[in-house]
């Protein structure tokens, strides 16, 4: 099936309980904290059908269409089709949306190739996690995941010293008919606009937090689950010319809080098992697919940086300057760079799932390190080059509305070619990328939402082909050695 825009909004209006500090938002798509990123996200399924886009987008199989970030990828064609539909949703968004609809399903789909690894765990797990994806796909389903136990209770022993209890989601009962969850998983993103959230834990737990490996599909909807909102951007945006990314492309971030939630066995995929919790994403295609979207996404944010950056240069009639070409020179080689990281995923792409094809895990760990630890310094860079402009702006645009104030304006702000409005709309824009709140916090976004730093260099030191090139460094350092006449006697 693939969803219209309407019907995922109408899927979004299933009872959530949704708080913005303390206050309960009854309707996500039509409140003013989240209306428009609600619609964004319509935006997304009607476009992906429209003529141009859904033979690409979208793959048939047993004559119904799904939604191509489920196709399970055999060949490089299929490959090129996942890559352009990350492309297309991101470049309608900028980049700005980490959890588009295609990012968790494209974890979810990984998973799903690699049935035998969850049969590892217990008889029924393999086949429900081919349920899960089934019903993802079938249903067109929007996923964030929470898969994070929330700051600070990673000890558990701090809190057991206290007498208190640990917040972190865990299993507290089971039965014939599924597991009972209790708890706080940090931080959904787009929880607010998804249909469900993929409960697990991508950092590795340990051997005494069985019962926090529980791993499983859980509406957003359900009985017992709240979402507690940070900030939302939207909401304080001044107006679509002042916020323009703020406005529309806020994709939100919340804790999950599960109180006395019962999930069926029939979603369940991993249960009292530590170890794989974590493992089921690094020992299939999973970690790989859902990250190659990634980079996906931010090459297309790359771009609107770099269209800031080339736009503000010559509006300042600075671009002309060396130096300054010598900047936005650097920054072009960095996303040609990415770029052709993302291809040569694709170019040399492995089998490590049985029968399927997956981009290179290690150009992909490359590009994820690329994209996690260069992105303030891309940030800083361009807004080096906006130098003052955003502040010598008015507050905001309602400047114009008085007639002699719209005057003056156009009078002192407009430079030759350019009237102060188109000047005003240019840096609002660039401020909202790189300086507002919106923009710092993605700033954090990009920083941690692959987990942390250090994480993100592990998975590069883990896939190097290190005993390969040392036995290149042995075989040279073998075709000499200190002259034997030259050995003093060291007795
Ligand atoms: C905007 C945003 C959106 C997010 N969206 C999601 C989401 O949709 N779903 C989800 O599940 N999670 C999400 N996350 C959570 C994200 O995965 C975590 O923020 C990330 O894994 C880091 O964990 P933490 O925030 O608890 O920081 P901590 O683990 O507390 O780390 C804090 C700092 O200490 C450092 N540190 C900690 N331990 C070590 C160590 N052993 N060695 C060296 N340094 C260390 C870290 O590098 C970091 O700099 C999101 C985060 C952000 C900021």
């Amino acid at each position: 099936m693939l969803k219209t825009g309407e019907e995922h909004l109408e899927s979004l209006r299933d009872g959530r309980k949704v708080y913005i500090g303390g206050t309960p938002v009854d309707d996500v798509t039509s409140h003013p904290a989240f209306r428009n990123g609600a619609r964004s996200f319509a935006m997304l399924y009607d476009r992906k059908r429209a003529p141009e886009n859904v033979d690409t987008m979208s793959f048939e199989e047993d004559g119904e269409r799904y939604s191509s970030w489920f196709l399970m990828p055999k060949t490089k064609d299929d490959l090129r089709k996942r890559t352009e539909t990350h492309r297309r949703i991101a470049s309608w968004t900028h980049g700005l949306l980490g959890r588009s609809p295609d990012h968790v399903a494209s974890f979810v789909t990984g998973l799903a190739m690699r049935p035998d690894l969850f049969e590892e765990i217990g008889q029924g797990f393999g086949e429900n996690m081919v349920g899960y994806y089934r019903h993802m796909r079938e249903n067109d389903v929007c996923a964030t995941y929470t898969v994070l136990p929330p700051q600070g209770a990673r000890k558990p022993e701090m809190y057991e010293r206290e007498g208190m209890t640990v917040p972190t989601l865990r299993v507290t009962d089971e039965d014939d008919a599924g597991v009972t969850l209790n708890g706080m998983k940090m931080l959904g993103t787009s929880a607010i606009f998804a249909n469900e959230t993929w409960v697990g834990n991508l950092l590795p737990l340990g051997p005494s937090q069985v019962k926090e490996s529980i791993t499983c599909g859980v509406p957003l909807g359900a009985e017992g689950v709240s979402i507690w909102s940070r900030k939302p951007f939207e909401q304080h945006a001044v107006s679509e010319f002042d916020n323009p990314l703020a406005y529309r492309f806020d994709e939100t971030d919340s804790m999950v809080i599960f109180k006395d939630v019962k999930v069926p066995w029939e979603r369940v995929v991993v249960h009292d098992n530590a170890e794989m919790s974590r493992e089921i994403y690094v020992r299939s295609p999973s970690h790989v697919m859902g990250n190659h979207q990634s980079n996906v996404r931010f090459l297309e944010k790359m771009k609107l940086i770099l269209a800031v950056a080339r736009r503000v240069t010559d509006m300042n009639n600075v671009g002309h300057i060396p130096a300054v070409q010598t900047t936005l020179g650097n920054l072009a080689a960095k996303l040609s760079g990415l770029e052709a990281m993302i291809e040569g995923q694709i170019e040399n792409c492995e089998e490590y799932a049985p029968g399927y094809l997956n981009v290179n895990r290690r150009y992909m760990y490359a590009a994820l390190h690329f994209c996690t630890m260069t992105y303030g310094q891309i940030c800083d860079e361009v807004r080096e080059l906006l130098g003052g402009g955003p502040f010598q702006m008015p507050a905001d645009i309602s400047v114009v509305k008085d007639p002699e104030m719209r005057r003056t304006f156009e009078a002192y702000w407009s430079v030759p070619g350019q009237s102060a409005i188109e000047r005003m709309k240019v840096l609002k824009l660039a401020w909202d990328l790189l300086g507002s709140e919106f923009a710092g916090r993605h700033a954090q976004y990009e920083k941690f939402y692959a987990g942390p730093g250090f994480l993100v260099s592990g998975y590069s030191y883990r896939h190097l082909p290190w005993e390969e090139y040392e036995a290149g460094l042995d075989e040279t350092m073998s075709r000499y050695d200190v002259p034997e006449d030259w050995l003093g006697d060291a007795d």
